[in-house]
This record gives C-alpha cells, structure tokens and sequence, in this order.
C-alpha cells in the first residue's frame, strides 16, 4: 500500500484535544490500509516561548545552544502525539531528526537538509506503525543539533515524503487551502483547487505563509505531489472527500493553457526602500554598495538604478523591514563614503504588492492593467520589478489593501 506523508502546525497541534484529534484522523489513514508517516509541529506558540526565554538569557544566544532548544518543541508534540495513537490502539513510534538521523548543513537557526536516512522509517512502516517524526530539525557533521528556520517543518514533511516517494505529502493546517489573496484582506478571496508549482514558489518568496519557500523548493525538485489542507474538519470524514480538499500543488507544464491570467494576488508591508543619491555612474558601483551588503547577509529584494544625469544616479532598493537598521548603519558607515553618494533616502516601511499568474507568460497588457487600476484609484508607484510570472510594484503601506482588493477584482479574481 501506498505510502503517506501528514504535516500538522502548530495550531493543529495546539491543545491535547486538537492532538487526540490528530490521532484520529491518522488512525482513519492507517486503517485504510495507508503506511502513514506524521510529521509534527511544536504546539502553537511554544517555539516563540522557548526563543524568548533565551533572549531573556541574553539578547544574542549562541546558535548551537538556540537549536538545542527550539528543537525541542518538535520532540514534546511528537512524543504526545505517538501515545495519542498508541490510545487509539495504533502502534506507532516517534523518531528526532538526530535519531533517524535527517543530516544537515551547518548553519544553525536555518540548516538545509542534505540527506534523510530512511531505513527506521522503512522497517516501522513494514511493520505496520505509524512513524512520527519531529518536524523541524536534523544533525549537522558534528553531531550537533539544527533546526531549518521557522516554519521549517513543512520542509521536513516534503523532504520525508520525497525520500520515501509517497503518493502525497499532506500539509495540514488552519486554513483550508491556498487563496487567491489573504481572506482576511479581501473577503471574496477564493481557495484554489488546484496551483502550479511556479506560482506557488512566487506567492512564498512574496509574502503568502501558508507554506515554508524551502518546502516548495523541494517539492518541485523532487516532484512531491503536496496538498494544503485543513486540520480542523471532523478528523472521521470520509477519506474519498478528505483527498480531494484543500488545494494540490501540481507539476504539469500544459495546465498553462487553460490557467488564468492572473492566479494570486500576493502582499507584504514589511519591506524598506533605501536610495543612495547621487552616486558616480561608473563600472563596478552596483558592486561597491551591494558587496556589504550582501556579506553582512542582508537580502535584497528589487533593485533600481536610474539614467545619470551629469555623470551621477540614484540607485535604490528593497530590504525586508527587520534588516532596516543594519542595512542603514552599514551604508553610512562603510558603503557612503567609499562610492561617495550625496545623501542616503530612506524609506523605512513600504509595501510590496504582486500578481501572480502563469498566464502571464503567453498574454500581453497584463502589467498595464495593473498600472491602470493602480492609477484609477490615486495609488502612487515607487518601484517596479518583473519576471516570466510575476509582477510587484512598491507603494505607500496606505494604499495596500486599497491595491490589493482593486487589483483582485479587475483579475477577476473575487468569488462569484
Ligand atoms: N515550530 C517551528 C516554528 O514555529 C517550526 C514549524 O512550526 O514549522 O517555526
Ligand atoms: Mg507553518
């Protein structure tokens, strides 16, 4: 029998009721006959506390020490979660990373997986258990304990249901699926049944969290079929109902041809534009400023430099909001005097609003449209950045949902 993957979050898995709940719904997957791997996540808020507690220590704790902490919260849920099956008369065994073991990189607080060995799993799921996994966390070369960035558990459950090629690696969550744009925004957001692989890559890197970027990552390069689907249904409906809900993250190039112009719209007001006035326009000043940056390991998100007038441009770009000070500092301290820039402007919060669609590719006008409505409803634009299937555009956080709402009607996007 087949082979199947279930991520829960930490809502999911946030009370011993929501987790007796998970036991169920797993126990109705075992006994339809599936070999059901679980991957859990830390009850909800309790990586937050165990992060605090050690910023209460002292502001800036020692890496290795944070993932022997935060880790540990994958552990407590996973333990629980195998005596809720056990209860339910399921035979189950919970596994760390460490044990299996997951191996990482080295860099600790966002390790990437290298490889999962696989063999325990394989000989419980023969033996006909259930095998719960910690989500979360690996070991790195030295044995040491790490853990792959907040909301890392998703990028274990992909990684897992790659590696044991499963039919599905099911993300259960607190929403029912993928939306075309945040509900909570626009109300006549619709959940999609269906999403490419392409835009959901461009709705994670732009600001939409209901799944890991690195999760989405894997599940491309290894072709991991990945539902999102809600954790909060009655755990006994049926399976037949329950395998179809949610939204599938799909691979197939031609679903191109029938797919709309526009899929998603995404947003975040948690970006900061910084512009450096007046610097030379000579070869090897992009370089000059955004070395520093980049080795102090600040992303930079759009980039902007414009015609010089006089020999001197204004070069400008994007930075997520909690970088802001650090960037700052660093170009004031270091990158001013050494490209010899006028002034820095700054723009300390800004938003960043982007459609999504891999219509895009093969339809033409669809970027004026945008700007269109944009104008129609007074919203000034800052910034512009495309690729193949996106475009973003830089605003006043004012106009953010005001962009949001409009751009998602005229893409004909609202629920009927
Ligand atoms: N517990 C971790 C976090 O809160 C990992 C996860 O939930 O995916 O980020
Ligand atoms: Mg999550």
């Amino acid at each position: 029998m087949s082979v199947i993957v279930h991520k829960y979050g930490g809502t999911s898995m946030g009370s011993i009721e929501r987790i007796k709940n998970v036991a169920r719904r797993v126990a109705k997957w075992h006994s339809a006959g599936y070999k059901v791997v679980v991957v859990p996540s830390a009850m909800s808020g309790e990586t937050n506390r165990l992060l605090n507690m050690a910023k209460e220590i002292t502001p800036l704790p020692h890496e290795r020490e944070l993932d022997m902490l935060a880790s540990t919260g994958e552990q407590a849920s996973s333990a629980l979660l195998a005596m809720a099956l056990l209860a339910e008369g399921i035979p189950a065994r919970s596994y760390t990373g460490w044990q299996l073991p997951i191996y990482t990189d080295n860099s600790h607080t966002k390790a990437r997986i290298i490889s999962i060995d696989h063999k325990k799993i394989l000989d419980n799921l023969n033996d006909g258990k259930v095998v719960v996994v910690t989500g979360f966390q690996g070991i790195n070369e030295n044995g040491d304990i790490t853990t792959l960035g907040r909301g890392g558990s998703d990028t274990s459950a992909v990684a897992i249901a790659a590696v044991l090629k499963a039919k599905e690696c099911l993300i259960y969550t607190d929403v029912d699926g993928v939306y075309t744009t945040d509900p909570r925004i626009v109300s006549e957001a619709r959940r999609m049944s269906t999403v490419s692989f392409e835009e959901m890559m461009e709705m994670s890197s732009l600001g939409s969290k209901v799944l890991q970027i690195r999760s989405v990552e894997f599940a491309g390069k290894y072709r991991v079929p990945t539902r999102v689907l809600s954790s909060l249904t009655d755990p006994l409906i049926p399976l037949e109902e329950e395998m179809i809900s949610g939204t599938l993250i799909n691979f197939e190039e031609d679903k191109e041809m029938e797919s709309a112009v526009v899929s998603g719209i995404a947003f975040s007001n948690n970006e900061s534009r910084i512009t450096l006035l007046d610097v030379p326009d000579t070869p090897g000043i992009a370089s000059s400023i955004l070395t520093p940056v980049a080795d102090a390991n600040i992303d930079v998100d759009m980039i902007v430099q414009n015609q010089s007038v006089d020999g001197n441009t204004d070069f400008s770009f994007t930075i997520n909001h909690v970088d802001f000070q650090r960037t700052v500092n660093l170009l004031k301290d270091v990158v001013i005097p050494a490209v010899k820039a006028r002034d820095l402007a700054i723009e300390e919060k800004v938003a960043k609003v982007s459609i999504v669609g891999l219509g895009m590719k093969s339809h033409v006008g669809v970027a004026s449209t945008m700007f269109k409505t944009l104008a129609k409803e007074g919203v000034n634009i800052k910034m512009i950045s495309t690729s193949e299937i996106k475009t973003s555009i830089i605003i006043d956080i004012k106009y953010m949902e005001l962009a949001v709402r409009s751009l998602h009607h005229v893409f004909g996007l609202d629920a009927k």
